[in-house]
Formats: C-alpha cells, structure tokens, sequence
C-alpha cells in the first residue's frame, strides 16, 4: 500500500506549518501555492506561546532564534501625550516559551527552508488550486497556471490554508464574503534605537492605534499604524503615502512621530472581517485564515493557523493509523469540533480590543480606569486561556 497523501492549498504560515506537521507524522504532502515568489516587505508578527511551543515541537527553536526577539513585556501608552497606562513585564530566560517578535517573512523563511528539507513534502508554486471534486476514496484538486496550463492531483484529502479570500472555502459552498470592516493597517519597519526596550509598546487612540516591537534579532523596529478608512483597497497589501500617515499622527505622542519619521517606505492592509466557515466538510477541511480570519487587534491570527495545523495533523494521523484512508472524513470532522470554540473566542476577543483600543472621550477614561485597575497581574490572568493553551488531548 502506498504511504498516505494529503494536499494542502497554500503556503502561507498555516500551509506550511500543515504541510510539516504532516509529514513528521510520516503523510505525505503536495502544497500548492498560486503566489510564484515569497518576499513581503515591512510586517513583522507576534508569536505568542500557544503557538511558540508548536514551532518549537517541529523543531524550529534554533533557527527561529537567530532572527526573533524575546519579549520582555508590553507598555500600553496613551496617543497624546504617551503617558504609560501599564507595563507587564516578562522574563524570557524563565519561559519555557518565549513570546517571539519577528519579521513575517522570517519566519515564513524558516517554515520553508524546514519544509523543503523533508522528503515528503512536494512544493508545486505558481499554480492555484481552481476546482475539486470527491468521493468516498478521496479527491481530485484541479489546478491552474498563470500561464493557462492545468493540471489535476489525487489526495486523500484536501486542507484549504489560502488565506482570506480562500478559493477553497468558496469550493466547499461557502462563498459568504469578506467585510471591510472600516480600518487599515500602515506598516513598516525602521532601524533599531538604541535603549529600546526589547517588547511591545502599544499606543491608544480615538479611532486609531500604533503598535512597535522589534524584529529582525533586534536589528529593526516594526511599526503598525491602524486608522479608520471610507473604503477597502483590493489586493493582499499596497504602498502608502507616507503624507497620509504623518497628518494622521500629527496629535500623536512626540516619541511616536519621532518613530514613524524615521519610516522611507509604508505598506497598506485593509482590514477584513468574515464569519467562521466550516471547517470541514468531508475530505476537505479549513484552517487559518481560510476558515477564520482574525482582525490583528490580539495578535493570534498566524497563532491560529498554526494550532490548527497541530490539531488536525494529529488527528489525521490518529484516524489513518486506526481507520486507514477511510478515517480522513472523521478525523475533519472531529478537528472542527474541537476547534470551534477556540477560534470563535479569539475572533470575539481581538473584535473586543478593537472596539477597547479605539474609545473615544469619554469612554476611554472608563476604559484607562479600567486598565490601571487591572494591572499587569489581572492582564496576564485575564490571557491565560489564550497563552497557555496547548493541544494535550
Ligand atoms: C496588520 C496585521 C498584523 C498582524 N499581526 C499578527 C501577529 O502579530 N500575530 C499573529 O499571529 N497574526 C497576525 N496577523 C494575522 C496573520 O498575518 C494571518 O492571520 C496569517 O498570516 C494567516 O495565515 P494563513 O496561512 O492562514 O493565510 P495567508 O498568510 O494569507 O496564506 C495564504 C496563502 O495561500 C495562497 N493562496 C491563495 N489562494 C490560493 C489558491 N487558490 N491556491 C493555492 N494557493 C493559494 C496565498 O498566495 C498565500 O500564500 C496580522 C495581520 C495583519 C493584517
């Protein structure tokens, strides 16, 4: 009998990480990626421990060390004046799991290079998976070439990791469409400063956030800004005016114009919202963003991706070993069961601290009180659900 054979649609953070947690479990992959080139400029990620200790299971803790940075803590400023409203402090050498700060494209790079070191795991880019049909043995994923060309792969099944705007999720006759929910993200990144606290600083304002943290093993700063827009672009990200950015911080803190001077280059991200999908159906099933984007006011969004990875390669190589081929509907199923009320409270919580970040007077007073009252402490209690969370079933 010839060894399993899953496809993955994506090679995005969730796809890759899928595609690895698989194949260490002995499946075999075929990941398709539309996109035929990885680079991406200016966005770095948060890498909380509910995902960090994932990585580090896929054996990724040394080369996620040469370009992370440990945090060690987080300050929530005031927009205007910067005042501090809270500092939490960590200590990264008594973690078990840092909380990593890094370039998204770093830690695409180190799933990639993981990725193509593993013998079964095929990597076809610059063709989209299109369409699909399936039986009780399994499916046929129709493929599509920028250059007209088509082609068709068998798998057992088939993990829909493309993102947002998943083609896959359409093909499942889920076609509700993303929201815009009326915010865009400016990102870039800066050189580092010397004296910078290695952690997340996070700036409050009516309407508008700004959040910087180091990246690059602490050799730049990414900085985000979030302000409301009148209407989405289209497209994955943009280039931005930087114009627009500096009017928009121009009642900012001085430390944080300071910050956002030194940027040359900004890069736009409308922001979207969409209800969970699915997450199975058959011999197909959901993860990341695909299934269910998360607004990036909590920072779990590439988190996410990554525990549904975990969840399903398990329970996919459970129900193989126990069931053969015939157990890959039951082990999806039983992934999207497991998975639906975890992913149903982040995406409530970041909707939550988007609407908490951007308080207006007098409503932000209440919620500053509120902040303070809370302390770093009750901060740290209130996210225990969502960083200690590990797959232990
Ligand atoms: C401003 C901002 C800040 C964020 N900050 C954080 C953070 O700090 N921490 C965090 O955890 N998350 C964060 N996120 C969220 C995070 O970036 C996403 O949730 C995460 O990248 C989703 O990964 P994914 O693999 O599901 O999808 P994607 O990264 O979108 O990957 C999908 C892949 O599928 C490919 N694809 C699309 N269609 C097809 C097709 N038909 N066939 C084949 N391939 C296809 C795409 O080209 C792409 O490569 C942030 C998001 C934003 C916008």
């Amino acid at each position: 009998m010839s060894a399993p054979h899953l496809v993955i649609a994506g090679a995005g953070i969730g796809g890759l990480a899928m595609a690895l947690s698989l194949a260490r479990r002995g499946i075999a992959v075929t990941v398709v990626e539309k996109r035929t080139s990885f680079g991406e400029l200016g966005a770095g990620l948060q890498i909380s421990a509910n995902s960090g200790r994932i990585l580090d299971a896929l054996d990724l803790t040394l080369p996620l060390k040469r370009v992370a940075v440990s945090s060690q803590g987080l300050v929530v400023r005031r927009w205007g004046n910067g005042s501090q409203l809270l500092e939490m402090r960590y200590e990264p050498e008594r973690m078990p799991t840092p909380f990593r700060l890094m370039k998204r494209n770093d830690l695409h790079t180190v799933l990639l290079d993981a990725v193509r070191a593993m013998p079964n795991i095929r990597l076809v880019v610059g063709r989209g998976v299109e369409d699909l049909s399936a039986d009780e043995n399994g499916v046929t994923v129709g493929l599509a070439g920028q250059s007209g060309s088509a082609e068709t792969i068998a798998g057992l099944g088939l993990i829909g990791a493309d993102g947002v705007r998943s083609r896959v999720r359409d093909l499942t006759g889920d076609a509700s469409p993303p929201v815009f929910t009326g915010y865009e993200a400016w990102r870039t990144t800066v050189p580092a400063r010397p004296g910078e606290k290695p952690g997340v600083t996070l700036h409050l304002g009516p309407g508008r956030h700004a959040v910087h943290y180091p990246v690059a093993a602490g050799r730049e700063i990414n900085l985000v800004v979030v302000r409301q827009a009148k209407e989405a672009r289209e497209g994955w990200s943009r280039e931005g005016d930087r114009a627009i950015v500096t009017e928009h911080l121009s009642g900012a803190s001085p430390a944080l114009r300071e910050l956002a001077g030194a940027a040359t280059d900004w890069q736009v991200w409308s922001l979207f919202d969409r209800k969970p999908a699915a997450m199975a159906k058959g011999r197909i099933a959901l993860i990341g963003d695909a299934a269910h984007p998360v607004l990036p006011f909590l920072a779990q969004g590439a988190s996410l991706a990554i525990e549904d990875a975990a969840v399903l390669a398990r329970l996919l190589a459970e129900k193989l070993g126990s069931e053969g081929a015939s157990g890959v509907p039951a082990a999806m199923a039983d992934y999207a069961k497991l998975r639906a009320a975890r992913v149903a409270r982040v995406q409530a919580e970041s909707r939550g601290n988007g609407r908490n970040y951007h308080m207006s007077w007098p409503l932000s007073l209440a919620r500053d009180l509120a902040l303070k009252r809370m302390g770093a402490e009750g901060l740290r209690r209130r996210y225990d659900w969502l960083y200690d969370w590990c797959d232990d079933n």
